[in-house]
C-alpha cells in the first residue's frame, strides 16, 4: 500500500501563521488587560499589536494565494509583517526597560521599506526576487536585533525564557536568509522556492508559539519576585522581616558553620523614639526608621543579615565573630547612627541614639530563644544604663 503524501503548502503555512499570531496577539492583550501589577506592562500591549499585524500579513498573504485578491495586497501584507516585526523589537526593549534609541534598528528597516514601497509601486508585477531580497533585508536585521535585544538580557532569573526566545528569533532570520539563496543562484527550480519559504514558514509559527510561552514564564517569574519581596521584607525600610530573620537564625543555630563558630545576635532599639513620632508626626517617625535601617546596613559587613523584627526594633544576626570583633561593629552602628543627621521636618534636623544588645550562642550552645532572651536582657541593661550604648550579655553575666 502506498502511503498518500501531502506536502505542506504555502497557503496553509501561510494561514497557520496568521492564526497563531492572532491567538498570540489575543494572549497579550488579554493579559495587558488583566495585569496591572506589573512593571512596565504596557510592553505586553505592544507584544499584542506586533502580533496582531503579524496576523493581518499572514491572512493576507494566504487569502492572496487563494484568490481573494486585494489591490497591493502583497505589498500591504508584507508591510504588516514588517512593523509587526518592528514592533516586536520595540515591545523587547520596553520589557526590560531598556531606552527607546536601542530600536535604532527600525529607523534602517524604514529607510530600507520605503525603497521597497517605491520600488513595488512603480511597475505594475515587481520582480519577485527583488521583492524577496528587499523583504529579507527589512526582516532579517529587526528580527536579529529582537534576539540580541532578549539574548543580552541581564537578569539571572529571566535568562532562559529569554534565551529560548532569542533562539527561535535568530532561528527564523536564518531561515528568512535561506530564502534567498535560490534568488542569488538563479535557480528556477520553483520547488526550491517553495521548500525554503515552507521551513522559514514552519519556523515561524513556532516562535509566535515559543515567544507567547517564554513570555508568560517571564511574566509568572516577575511575580514571584514580587510574592518573595512581599513575603520577606519589611515594606518601610527594606530589610528583611521578623519570619524570616527568625527562620535564619534557628537554621543557623541547628547547622553551625563548618568551624563549629558561634551564631551571634544583635538587638538594636531606638532610643526616646516615641518622643520623636509625638514631636514631629508618624511620617517623621518612619523617615527615622527609614534612616537608620538604611546606616546599619551601610555598616555592617557583607554577610550579616539585618531585620526590622519590631516598631523600632532591629536585629543583626552575624556569622562567627570574635567578641571584640562583635564589639567593634555593635560600636561603630551605635556611633554611625548617633552621628547621623535625619531630616524630620523642612529645616529641622535630628540626631538618635540606639541601645545594643549582645549575645552568642557559646559553649553551651544556647537555643534561638535563649539567644533572644539574652540579648534582650543586654539590651534591657543598655536602655538602664543611660541609652545610647553597647551591653553584651556576656559582660552581664560576668558581673552578675
Ligand atoms: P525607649 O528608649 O525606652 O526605647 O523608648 P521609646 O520611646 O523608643 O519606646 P516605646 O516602646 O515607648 O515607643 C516605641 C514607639 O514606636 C511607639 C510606636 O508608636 C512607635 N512605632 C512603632 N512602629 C512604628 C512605625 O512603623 N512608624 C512610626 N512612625 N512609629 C512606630
Ligand atoms: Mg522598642
Ligand atoms: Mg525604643
Amino acid at each position: 500500500m502506498q502511503i498518500p503524501v501531502h506536502p505542506i503548502d504555502l497557503t496553509t503555512m501561510f494561514f497557520a501563521n496568521g492564526m497563531t499570531s492572532l491567538a498570540t496577539a489575543l494572549l497579550f492583550l488579554g493579559f495587558w488587560r488583566v495585569t496591572n501589577y506589573l512593571t512596565r506592562s504596557d510592553s505586553l500591549l505592544y507584544w499584542g499589536a506586533a502580533y496582531g499585524l503579524l496576523s493581518i500579513g499572514f491572512m493576507m498573504m494566504a487569502s492572496n494565494i487563494v484568490g481573494l485578491v486585494v489591490p497591493r495586497g502583497q505589498l500591504i501584507a508584507n508591510l504588516a509583517i514588517d512593523a509587526g516585526i518592528a514592533l516586536s523589537l520595540v515591545a523587547t526593549n520596553r520589557l526590560f526597560g531598556r531606552p527607546v534609541r536601542e530600536n535604532w534598528p527600525i529607523a534602517v528597516a524604514v529607510v530600507i521599506a520605503v525603497g521597497e514601497v517605491a520600488y513595488a509601486l512603480s511597475r505594475p508585477v515587481p520582480d519577485y526576487s527583488v521583492m524577496l531580497i528587499v523583504g529579507v533585508a527589512v526582516r532579517g536585521p529587526l528580527t536579529v536585533a529582537t534576539g540580541l535585544a532578549l539574548w543580552r538580557h541581564a537578569d539571572a532569573s529571566h535568562r532562559p525564557p529569554a534565551r529560548l526566545a532569542a533562539i527561535f528569533h535568530f532561528a527564523w532570520a536564518a531561515t528568512m536568509a535561506m530564502r534567498a539563496v535560490p534568488v542569488l543562484i538563479e535557480t528556477q527550480d520553483m520547488h526550491a522556492f517553495e521548500i525554503s519559504s515552507v521551513v522559514a514558514l514552519v519556523v515561524r509559527l513556532l516562535l509566535s508559539w515559543v515567544i507567547a510561552i517564554c513570555l508568560l514564564w517571564m511574566i509568572a517569574r516577575q511575580l514571584d519576585e514580587r510574592l518573595i519581596r512581599y513575603a520577606n521584607c519589611d515594606t518601610l525600610t527594606g530589610l528583611s522581616n521578623r519570619r524570616v530573620m527568625w527562620e535564619a537564625g534557628t537554621q543557623r543555630i541547628a547547622a553551625p558553620d563548618r568551624n563549629g563558630g558561634d551564631v551571634v545576635l544583635i538587638l538594636l532599639d531606638i532610643d526616646h523614639f516615641k518622643q520623636v513620632n509625638d514631636r514631629w508626626g508618624h511620617p517623621a517617625g518612619d523617615a527615622v526608621l527609614a534612616t537608620v535601617a538604611k546606616r546599619i546596613g551601610e555598616t555592617v559587613r557583607p554577610g550579616d543579615l539585618v531585620g526590622r523584627v519590631g516598631g523600632e526594633e532591629f536585629m543583626i544576626l552575624l556569622g562567627t565573630a570574635s567578641p571584640v570583633v562583635v564589639a567593634d561593629l555593635a560600636e561603630r552602628v551605635r556611633s554611625a547612627i548617633e552621628a547621623t543627621p535625619i531630616v524630620v521636618a523642612e529645616g529641622h534636623e535630628i540626631r538618635c541614639t540606639i541601645s545594643l544588645g549582645c549575645s552568642r550562642t557559646g559553649r553551651g550552645g544556647a537555643s534561638w530563644e535563649t539567644l533572644i532572651a539574652q540579648a534582650d536582657a543586654a539590651l534591657y541593661a543598655a536602655k538602664h544604663g543611660g541609652r545610647n550604648r553597647v551591653v553584651d550579655h556576656a559582660a552581664l553575666a560576668e558581673a552578675a
